[in-house]
């Protein structure tokens, strides 16, 4: 495994739509490991998306408190309720931002064997998958906040 580099800020790659992942093999597997690490090594973040670490595919990993997720392909089927988050994200360092995300959602994706997987996720992991498929389509949570927190110091 290796830490990857995160992208930051306005790295234009961050907009790009990342592409669906055709054949989950070994190369794909190693890139999840290698972008759980990554995350795990920030401390602070509960998800990557693929294409902060510079690679256009659609893969996600998601450690809300309740273990490792791997996801290739995740697809949102199901959308229930909304609530208030406070979101921020790796790419984005140090910046923290209220914003509305449905409180509940339930996804379709492919494990890292390539098995059809489905996901309920509430609260803080609703709120982290949103999060984090929309970085598959070059959306930021900056795009939806509505108040800016103050920075940590
Ligand atoms: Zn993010």
């Amino acid at each position: 495994m290796a830490l990857r580099q995160i992208r930051l800020y306005d790295d234009p790659l961050l907009r790009k739509t990342s592409k669906t992942v055709n054949q989950v093999d070994d190369k794909i597997r190693l890139l999840l490991d290698d972008m759980a690490e990554t995350m795990y090594h920030s401390k602070i973040g509960g998800g990557l998306a693929a294409v902060q670490i510079g690679i256009l595919k659609r893969l996600v990993v998601i450690d809300m408190g309740q273990g490792l997720i791997k996801l290739v392909n995740p697809v949102i089927i199901n959308k229930e309720g909304t609530q208030k988050v406070i979101e921020g994200c790796l790419s984005i360092p140090n910046k923290w931002g209220k914003l509305n995300r449905p409180a509940s959602v339930t996804i379709k994706a492919l494990n890292e064997n390539g098995d059809e997987i489905t996901i309920t996720g509430t609260g803080d992991l609703a709120k982290c998958i949103c999060h984090e498929i929309d970085h598959l389509e070059g959306v930021l949570f900056t795009d939806f906040v509505e108040e800016y927190l103050d920075p940590i110091q």
